[in-house]
């Protein structure tokens, strides 16, 4: 209930949540307390978890914040979703984000912007953005975010949170809305890092229904991992392509000071290099666009959601259904992607991202022969001001220079505050090799 009077009180002006159903969030808590009652309590019993609109659920609509979804009902629950519901989490509604999760300041939702807490004329980051502001309100106490090129980490690190990206294939996309399809990761979106390993533990594991869900991946020990809070001997690389001259310089001085913190608390620094970090950007977005515009090729008119007035024929249906449906940035990347894909042009730019994509994992595998984890800022700049960047795709493409390589190399990747620079939060990533999130826990449990 206190969430809920908090969530009438603070979402008009923040717009974090895009559906809530309050009589349904209290029916979910009198069961979580019968269960309580007559079975003991499950692992996250009586959590409130509000999660990103990305996410197929059963209950009210699920709508990745797009026109072109309006009025669809997911027929089943995503397989992250069932996993809170049976370690008896309730569900808060459905977060604000960037249309099909296509963004880093969550404009581009269908449903209206959504603003930063600590600064409500700035963005959240996005494109998780929602989910970062209702926890970072205290509008719920976690949240689920999806991270396709920093998604949970970036908005989480400009709205003074916790967010973990996990291993690709950790954790099951079954049902979470596909954006780019070997990128795509959901994670949660927490105050503590004890929280976020306690909501990784619920949503992660093998599922039968996702070909790329890990059969038997390797064991974590989540809060475990947590508990273990020394830093000594520890092997932090410091890789200079994210230390940079262009970068906000009060946030590299924050990471710096962050770093020194550790040093202090027993663990080495060590410089290193990931030569190939500056092509990630662009190798990201011949990708991620690629694989979108393949993805996004079901929304015909037919299948799903909205479809235009009285068509003339069938070909007037799918493009007229497509162009009310989707908004500008979506078409771009559709656009950008079907370009990059068609013939001729294929090996000029797909296969080439293909293979810069390989550069940049045998970077990590590399620098990973040397050191225990990596620490780099999430972000280049904090919380910009709304609008200051919608009519320049290219710099907002650069907000996630930092968080992108992760996601190309499949790696787990972990934000937390690490200081302020005027009023406004920065974050420090952790970056581990893949399967190795304990070390990512152990690290942030240690610092934070
Ligand atoms: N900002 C990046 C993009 O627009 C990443 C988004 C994401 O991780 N979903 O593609």
């Amino acid at each position: 209930t206190r969430y809920l009077q908090r969530i009438a009180a603070y979402n008009p002006t923040l717009n974090a949540f895009v559906h809530l159903d309050a009589d349904h969030v209290l029916a979910q808590a009198r069961a979580s307390d019968a269960h309580r009652a007559a079975h003991g309590a499950r692992p996250l019993e009586g959590l409130p978890v509000a999660v990103k609109d990305i996410f197929c659920t059963q209950d009210g609509p699920t709508r990745c914040c797009s026109k072109i979804l309006e009025g669809f009902e997911a027929p089943y629950d995503a397989h992250v979703i069932t996993r809170l519901k049976e370690a008896g989490a309730v569900l808060v509604g459905k977060t604000n984000m960037d249309e099909f999760a296509m963004g880093s300041s969550t404009e581009t939702s269908a449903f209206g912007i959504c603003r930063n807490p600590w600064d409500v004329e700035r963005i959240p980051g996005g494109s998780s953005g929602g989910s970062a502001s209702a926890v970072a309100a205290a509008l719920a106490p976690a949240a689920l975010g999806t991270d396709t090129g920093g998604s949970i980490r970036q908005p989480a690190a400009l709205c003074g949170i916790v967010g973990l990206k996990p291993t690709y294939g950790r954790v099951s996309r079954r049902g979470i809305i596909a954006f780019a399809s070997s990128l795509d990761q959901a994670g949660p979106m927490t105050r503590t890092v004890r929280d976020a390993a306690m909501l990784t533990a619920a949503i992660s594991g093998h599922d039968s229904g996702d070909a790329t869900s890990v059969a038997n991946p390797p064991v974590v020990d989540w809060l475990g991992a947590c508990d273990k809070m020394d830093m000594k001997g520890l092997k932090i690389g410091r890789p200079k392509e994210y230390f940079v001259d262009g970068m906000d310089a009060g946030v590299r001085a924050e990471v710096e000071a962050a770093l020194k913190k550790c040093e202090e608390l027993g663990a080495e620094i060590i410089d290193i290099s990931l030569p190939h970090t500056e092509y990630a950007v662009a190798a990201y977005y011949v990708i991620a666009p690629s694989e979108a515009s393949a993805n996004l090729s079901r929304y015909d008119g037919v299948r799903f959601g909205h479809r235009c007035e009285a068509p003339e024929d069938l070909l007037d249906m799918y493009t007229r259904s497509r162009d009310e449906g989707f908004g500008s940035e979506v078409k771009r990347r559709i656009l950008t992607g079907a370009f990059a894909l068609s013939s001729g042009y294929y090996d000029a730019y797909y296969l080439k991202a293909q293979q810069v994509r390989t550069l940049i994992q045998q970077d990590f595998i590399k620098a990973f022969e040397q050191v225990d984890v990596i620490a780099t800022p999430t972000s280049p700049i904090t919380a910009f001001k709304l609008g200051e960047k919608t009519d320049d795709p290219l710099t907002m493409y650069l907000s996630d220079i930092f968080t992108i390589a992760l996601n190309l190399a499949g790696l787990p990747g972990l934000s937390q505050p690490c200081g302020m620079v005027d009023g406004l939060p920065v974050g420090l990533q952790w970056i581990a090799p893949a399967w190795r999130e304990d070390l990512l826990l152990s690290t942030a449990a240690a610092y934070e």
